[in-house]
């Protein structure tokens, strides 16, 4: 409705709804007064009963009136109507002040009634006009009763002062007048006021009414699923496409997601039933996890992300699911993966055959050869092993993404792995003067791991240090226990990571500028293939850089290994 049309249809209401009581209370009034016996009063009490009636019967008509302009929506006969009562209250009051005994009644105060209602009604000028008019009634009346154009009626039988003198009831009535018009501009600048505000608060209400609209049509036009889930963790709102692509049902709202907002704890929520390819550890760099489900017969790979969701004064209203279908990226990453092993097996040949003719050659079984010759063919067997050492990581990345890496679990005591990887990478380290210390805990737990794999992971590290490091420096390779993990760091006083370069650091061939410029050689394989497998063992992996200073990673191995798949 109209803020207009309900606002004038409520004052309507309200005037009329005030008039059931005023009428009894004149007709009280007026019974009680002509029981007093000390007042002309020329009404029997019956013709005071059928006036209170008929007043009584045209309201009645008036809540008649006001259903039918409300019917109509019109605010022409909303009006009509309040401009009726309150005519019809003015001429009733002169009808009962006349009554009463003109200038000799209280019932001057009735006026205030009408001002009201119009300065509600009409506002400012209605308030002023009905104060006017009011004005002009009261004095009129005393001055016709004075004159004798209409008769007076004595209220109390007795020729009172103000009807002696004009002059004394001017004085009352003009007195009463101002009053009248004060009230009028008074409740008319409020109701100015107050409407004002009701329409600013309508506007407001619609502008947020348009923008709550837009953004869910926003949200219901995404073509990726979306859901949202309140403080509580309870589904509160989800997307069409949530519904046709999880299978999600109007009746999951307020469903509660138990445990932490993992793909897997939605399982309820969601009919579709879908795989969960990453699932988001807490060592991933990215928290987003990856699932892969069939709909409409197709594969489809979505990136879940979940995003905390806050308003601009930080207050917290839950947290959305945000679904980014990855389908097309991941069969170009299958393609490039399929392209890359292809060629990585083809090349793993040649390059063997590579290896072994240089090595006779170098070996002399082909005939002696001078120390330049041999200095050469050291010089292409390096950069031969160089190849073979990419395509060995580039097959073994593809094996992975393929999933086809099993680890090989056994219960193992992890010094015999340090060890050896320290006496390597010691000599390397020797010939660069970097100096490698070991820092062993008094007891080595066993450990189920796949040790060739965490020897991988080992020699990487601690080839990374060296390499990154000057010489003069120190590497430092701590082992310990932590609660149910063995933690093992590999600490360096190298050049550091820039920390805008930490995130992406554990991503497939990602170098960072720093170590490119003191390091050519290097394929940015080893930290992502590292993780791969730390992940497998339900490990953990993290840095922790200052640049310029050094660098620490530190692996967290859990005691009890079961996972054998990465
Ligand atoms: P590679 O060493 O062959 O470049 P990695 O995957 O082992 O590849 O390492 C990726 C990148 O991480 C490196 O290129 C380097 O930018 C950074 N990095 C790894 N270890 C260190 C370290 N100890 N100090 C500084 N930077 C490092």
């Amino acid at each position: 409705m109209d803020l207009q049309i309900e606002r004038k249809y409520i004052v309507n209401r309200w005037i009329m709804n005030a008039r059931w009581f005023y009428v009894l209370g004149i007709l009280c009034i007026g019974m009680i007064t002509k029981q007093g016996g000390r007042t002309n009063v020329d009404f029997s009490y019956l013709s005071m009963i059928s006036i209170a009636l008929s007043v009584l019967a045209l309201n009645t008509f008036f809540y008649a009136y006001l259903r039918r302009s409300l019917k109509e929506n019109s605010i022409t006969r909303l009006n009509i109507l309040g401009f009726m009562q309150i005519a019809a209250e003015l001429i009733a009051f002169t009808f009962v002040m006349h009554q009463a005994g003109g200038v000799e009644s209280i019932a001057l105060v009735f006026y205030f009634l009408p001002i009201v209602s119009a300065a509600t009604l009409f506002g400012f000028r209605g308030g002023l006009i009905s104060a006017l008019i009011s004005g002009l009634l009261v004095n009129l009346l005393v001055i016709f009763e004075y004159y004798g154009v209409i008769p007076h009626i004595y209220r109390y039988g007795v020729l009172s002062i103000e009807y002696q003198y004009l002059s004394i009831s001017l004085i009352k009535t003009f007195t009463i007048s101002i009053f009248y018009g004060i009230v009028g501009i008074f409740t008319g600048y409020g109701a100015k006021l107050l409407l004002a505000r009701e329409n600013a608060l309508q506007n407001k209400t619609l502008s947020l009414t348009k923008e709550k609209n837009i953004v869910s049509s926003m949200i219901a036009s995404f073509e990726d699923p979306i859901i949202f889930l309140d403080d509580g963790n309870n589904i509160e709102i989800f997307n069409p496409a949530a519904e046709q692509i999880l299978g999600m049902k109007i009746a999951d709202r307020g469903l509660k997601i138990g445990g932490n907002l993992n793909m897997d704890n939605f399982r309820k929520a969601a009919k579709t039933d879908f795989k969960v390819i990453q699932p988001k550890y807490e060592s991933y760099e990215l928290p987003f996890e990856e699932v892969s489900l069939y709909y409409q017969g197709k594969e489809m790979n979505y990136r879940v992300i979940t995003a905390e969701v806050k308003g601009k004064d930080g207050r917290r209203y839950g947290n959305m699911k945000i679904f980014n279908n990855v389908t097309r990226e991941k069969i170009i990453d299958k393609l490039k993966s399929e392209f890359i092993s292809i060629a990585a097996h083809q090349l793993r040949t040649p390059l063997t055959v590579i290896k072994w003719i240089t090595k006779s050659l170098m070996d002399g079984e082909s005939g002696k050869i001078n120390d330049e010759q041999k200095e050469l063919l050291n010089k292409g067997y390096i950069s031969n092993e160089r190849m073979i050492e990419l395509i060995d990581n580039l097959l073994k990345v593809s094996r992975m993404e393929d999933g086809k890496f099993d680890l090989k679990l056994t219960r193992v005591n992890l010094k015999k792995i340090i060890d050896e990887v320290v006496e390597d990478m010691g000599r390397i380290a020797k010939n660069k003067d970097v100096v490698l210390v070991l820092n062993e805990p008094e007891l080595w737990p066993d450990i189920v791991i796949d040790p060739s794999q965490i020897t991988l992971v080992m020699e990487n590290l601690l080839d990374n240090a060296v390499k990154y490091t000057p010489p003069g420096r120190k590497v430092e390779i701590s082992v310990g226990r932590e609660s149910e993990y063995l933690k093992i760091t590999v600490r360096d006083e190298g050049i550091g990571i820039p920390e805008k370069d930490r995130g992406r650091l554990f991503s497939k061939f990602y170098r960072s500028p720093n170590a490119i410029r003191v390091e050519t050689e290097g394929n940015g394989l080893g930290l992502y293939i590292a993780k791969k497998i730390i992940d497998g063992h339900k490990g953990k992996i993290y840095v922790d850089s200052s640049e310029g200073k050094g660098s620490a990673f530190t692996v967290y191995l859990p005691l009890t290994t079961q996972v054998l798949h990465i």
